[in-house]
Order: structure tokens, then sequence, then C-alpha cells
């Protein structure tokens, strides 16, 4: 449902298929997606040295997906650490994910990849900070030369202690000043922490830093079975004019990846039937992206 002449890519995170990449959890992943009628799969990157480039591609290409990649960091990798090899690790780690998705002619990583993805009993020092930005500035200048953006998804304060806000992030990319660094915003997590669904897209897009999009449901499952406020968000994000790419994200306890669902507390069984579950996804955001459009302004 996009608008004439721009090139609005809707993908699916493959966590709602698979808690495996392995072979055969590749191949459900990009199934499912497809058969859902996405137009991207969103592949969670946690181990690129691990990664089977070569069946991923294969994937690709028989299925007609665009890819993209996100992932949150470790304390092992954490480039927001005061520890310098630490931040090395994280570099390197970073720097890895961003070679994959070259090979794999993506387009952008994105998630928590500023720091550990996790609960912290304490705010970030400004050392860690400061940290942070300048591996993110060398990092984006790699990935500008493999011709890729990255996102800094803002999440929760129990998921990280350094980007809780679109307002806090749009000062810290802009701080950097890489063009190709932007904000991922999440509906998610924008539920818990923003004042409202609209303003943070118009603050994000209109400081130029709106960069990746994800919409999630209050309670991470079905959209639609939660508390968000999906109008107001979904007329910001027409305002905004942004047209990139808008993942569907949720987790339930039926699928687990021996990690990530642990870090994101996954704790219930939101659904079973993950076609559906993606199906009524896509209709939703088409719906919702179509009655953005109507709500504006004339
Ligand atoms: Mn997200």
């Amino acid at each position: 449902m996009s608008t004439p002449g721009s090139h609005r890519l809707i993908g699916c995170h493959a966590s709602v298929w698979t808690g495996q990449f392995d072979a055969q959890g590749l191949e459900a992943a990009f199934r499912g997606t497809a058969e859902a009628g996405f137009d991207l799969i969103e592949l969670p990157m946690f181990a690129p040295r691990d990664w089977d480039v070569a069946r991923t591609a294969a994937l690709a290409a028989e299925y007609d997906l665009a890819i993209s990649a996100s992932l949150g960091l470790t304390d092992e990798v954490n480039i927001s650490s005061e520890d310098e090899d630490t931040v090395r690790r994280g570099e390197e780690h970073l720097t890895a994910v961003l070679r994959v998705l070259h090979e794999l002619g993506s387009s952008h990583l994105c998630g928590v990849i500023y720091g550990p993805m996790q609960k912290h009993m304490r705010p970030a020092t400004e050392l860690e900070v400061r940290n942070g930005q300048a591996a993110l500035g060398r990092l984006a200048a790699t990935a500008e030369g493999l011709g890729l953006r990255m996102g800094l998804e803002i999440v929760n304060r129990y998921e990280t202690n350094i980007l809780n806000t679109a307002a806090q992030a749009v000062d810290y990319v802009t701080e950097i000043g890489a063009p190709n660094l932007g904000v991922h915003l999440d509906t998610y997590h924008m539920n818990i922490e923003e004042e409202g669904m609209r303003k943070p897209v118009l603050a994000a897009a209109r400081a130029g830093k709106l960069g990746y999009v994800h919409v999630g449901e209050s309670n991470r499952g079905p959209l639609g079975t939660g508390t968000t406020q999906w109008a107001d968000f979904w007329t910001g994000l027409t305002e905004s004019g942004y047209d990139g790419i808008v993942t569907f994200e949720s987790f339930s306890s039926r699928v687990v990846h021996p990690s990530f669902s642990n870090s994101l507390a996954i704790w219930r069984n939101m659904w079973d039937d993950n076609q559906t579950l993606a199906t009524d996804a896509l209709a939703f955001i088409r719906q919702g992206l179509a009655a953005g459009t109507s709500a504006l302004p004339t």
C-alpha cells in the first residue's frame, strides 16, 4: 500500500518462524515470510561467523525476499564498554555482521547494536556512552563503504541504559554525525517510554534521522490485541514522510531462541499459528499505512 513512487518494504522478523538458524530454520523462516506476502525478512544475526551465507543467499533468491538484520550486543562484545579490548571485540563482531550483510546484498543493520541488550542495575557512565559513540562512528564508516545503513533501536529501560527515547537517540546519533547512521523506532518500546506514539516519529524524521521501524504490539503478541495507540502512530509515520523499511515483530514462547528469547523476557505463549499471525500482521500494517494517509490534514 505504498504511495506512488516510493519503494516501501514491509518485513517480517524471522523469530516469528524459528529460533534456530540452521538450514531447516532458515528454510522455514524464508518460506513463511514469503507465503505471508512480505517483501523482506529481518534476520537476527547474533552469530555472524557461523552464518550460512550461501544458503541464505539462495533462499533470498528462491523466495524473492530482501534481507535486513538486527541483533542485540552482549557484555562480551559491548562497544559501549569502558574496557578497550571489549570495545574492540564488539567492533569486530559488528564488522563481521556488516560483511555478511554486504555479501547478501542487504541495505540495513539495526537493533540494539550500541550496547548489551539486558537489564542494567545502574545508569550508563559518560565514558561508556563516549566509547560507544566513537565505535559507532568507525562502524558507520565501514558500513558506508559496504553500502549499508545502520539504525540504532530505541528500547525500553529494562533492555538498555543508553537509548530509551527518540529524543535521546536523535541527540546521540547527531553527535556522531554519520550520514548512514539513523534512529530505529519500535512501537512496543515507544509504548512503554514515550509520551505518545506520534511525536517521537515526527521528531526523529524532522531531524533527518528516522532510519528503520519495528511494528510490535504492547504485549509482543498479535497486532491489535494490546493497548498501543495505533492511529496516532500511523498518522505520525505518514506525516513524517518516512518511506523506509517497516518490519513486524512478535515473540511467543512457541518459538524459542536459546539466548534472544530470554533477553527479551519471552515467558508466555502469545500465539501458536504463526502463518495466521503474520498474514494478519501484514494486513494490519497495510491498513494502518493507508489510514494514516487518509487521516492527514488536507
Ligand atoms: Mn524491535
